[in-house]
């Protein structure tokens, strides 16, 4: 009988906080594709007689993405020293926190699944090594520190995922929020979010954890999903050919599509951790906090929620109207005094709207249509001036830079015919030439009144509003 493993998932997040300069000095953030070297201090290459000075802006995003996930929050938190030398740290050491992280015990809530934080800290990020990239004279390693001190925030999670699914999820979720209260831009192609995943797997039933291995130099969502899916392969042949599972740090190849050791796992007590000398504690009263809380934007969740109740959304277009906070406002622009008409705006930015940006690449703000006028267009679907059919076209020619939707109705002959006389003498016509689909129709036949309003369609030359011409019929054939 061969035993049935279960997977379990923990992640150390990164997300780099979306401040105009470092955590400690006055550098620039926009280090990242700017010639190497160019974007450092006396402070951020370790030079001796720097003092380091906490950025304000840094500690109140790193309480925002910490609300936002629903951490208690410590009214004094403090910085320590992870000693460890690497050519990318220049000091010997990285600021971080250890005994006193800013926040712990947070929520976030993965599809059915609430997935518990465990812990966030604040800390600056390292330099980067340039393997072998110089000209003949550099050839070698080089290091490039523009990217040494910029602030980061470390989220990490509780082992409470059980597939790499709901690891992906988790990652996607978690980038949502953090994005939504503009904490980081968490652009994972340009390092502003990377992940660590730890994994073991146990028997499943099992209430113990096993041995873990941790993933470093995941950089995408898919590399978390396919990293842990082999890992996952890796770990149970092991264990089922009577092999253990090591605990070390191994690295993700993407190329090789497998993990490779890296080192064996290093302890806490392998940094010698102790505060740091040169900084006081983080306090954070209760006025600060509240501050906080009070300029966050409404969670994804809660708006989502609202987005169901308030404008009768489906679950799809809740979720996806919600994904960014700049969709979410476009629509409620959009549908701002035209409550009755939401349904209809969410269908056409699901659709139309979507369909371009996506096509173009490009985010909501560089939208063609303005809100106003997808609401307009999506009232006069309402009203019935506008077939479904209609406001697609509509839409095009807004798209292409028409005039407004009103305007464009007129223009482009697109409004519906919804008067009843010139209706009513098309459904005679279309009576009289389909005696059999009539009669059918009248023997209660349901395909047959389908076909008698495509018929007045048809004389109308796409024209007539589809529901009257559906009502009228059945009230000329006393159905
Ligand atoms: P360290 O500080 O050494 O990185 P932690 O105990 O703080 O270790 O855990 C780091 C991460 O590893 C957390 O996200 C946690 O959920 C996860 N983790 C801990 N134990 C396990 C395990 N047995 N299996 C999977 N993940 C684990
Ligand atoms: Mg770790
Ligand atoms: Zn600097």
């Amino acid at each position: 009988m061969s035993i049935r493993y279960e997977m379990v998932v923990g992640l150390e997040v990164h997300a780099q906080l979306a401040t105009k300069s470092k955590l400690f000095c006055s550098c620039p953030t926009d280090g990242f594709g700017a010639p190497p070297n160019s974007r450092v201090c006396p402070l951020c290459t370790g030079q001796p007689g720097t003092l380091p000075v906490l950025n304000r802006k840094a500690v109140e995003l790193a309480f925002r993405a910490a609300l936002a996930l629903d951490c208690r929050l410590a009214p004094f938190s403090i910085f320590a020293r992870k000693n460890y030398f690497y050519p990318d740290l220049p000091k010997g050491y990285q600021i971080s926190q250890y005994e006193h992280p800013f926040a712990q015990n947070g929520r976030l809530q993965v599809k059915d699944k609430s997935v518990r934080i465990h812990r966030i800290h604040l800390e600056e990020d390292a330099g980067k090594l340039l393997h072998a990239i110089g000209s003949k004279e550099l050839d070698g390693t080089l290091v490039d520190f523009n990217r040494g001190g910029m602030p980061l925030i470390e989220i990490v999670s509780e082992p409470d995922m059980r597939s790499s699914e709901e690891a992906a999820a988790y990652l996607s979720a978690l980038k949502e929020i953090v994005q939504y209260v503009g904490a980081s831009r968490c652009d994972m192609e340009k390092g502003e979010m990377r992940c660590d995943a730890n994994v073991s797997i146990r028997s499943s039933g099992s209430a113990e954890l096993g041995v873990r291995v941790e993933i470093k130099n995941l950089n995408s969502v898919r590399a978390v999903k396919e990293a842990l899916d082999h890992e996952f392969e890796r770990q149970s042949e092991l264990l089922t050919c009577g092999g253990r599972v090591l605990q070390e740090t191994r690295l993700w190849d993407h190329e090789a599509g497998t993990t490779r050791a890296m080192r064996s796992k290093e302890e806490a007590h392998d940094y010698r951790y102790f505060p740091d000398p040169d900084l006081t504690p983080l306090v954070a009263d209760e006025a600060f906090i509240e501050k906080i809380r009070s300029e966050l934007p409404e969670l994804p969740a809660a708006r989502r929620q609202r987005f169901l109740s308030e404008y009768g959304l489906s679950e799809y277009d809740a979720g996806l109207l919600t994904s960014q906070q700049a969709l979410a406002d476009y629509f409620e622009a959009a549908v701002r005094g035209r409550q009755a008409a939401a349904k209809t705006a969410a269908n056409l930015m699901a659709t139309e709207l979507l369909a371009r940006l996506n096509a173009e690449d490009v985010g909501i703000d560089a939208s063609k249509v303005k809100a106003s006028d997808l609401g307009e267009l999506a009232g006069l679907v309402q009203d019935g001036t506008l077939s479904s059919k209609g406001a697609k076209a509509a839409f095009a020619a807004l798209w292409a830079g028409g005039d407004s939707p009103a305007v464009l109705v007129q223009k482009l002959g697109l409004a519906q015919v919804s008067d009843e006389g010139p209706l009513r003498a098309w459904v005679q016509e279309a009576l009289s030439t389909n005696a059999q689909a009539a009669a059918d129709a009248k023997a209660g036949k349901q395909r047959a009144v389908g076909a008698l309003v495509g018929a007045v369609m048809k004389l109308s030359c796409g024209q007539a509003n589809p529901a009257m011409v559906n009502r009228l019929i059945k009230e000329s054939l006393g159905l």
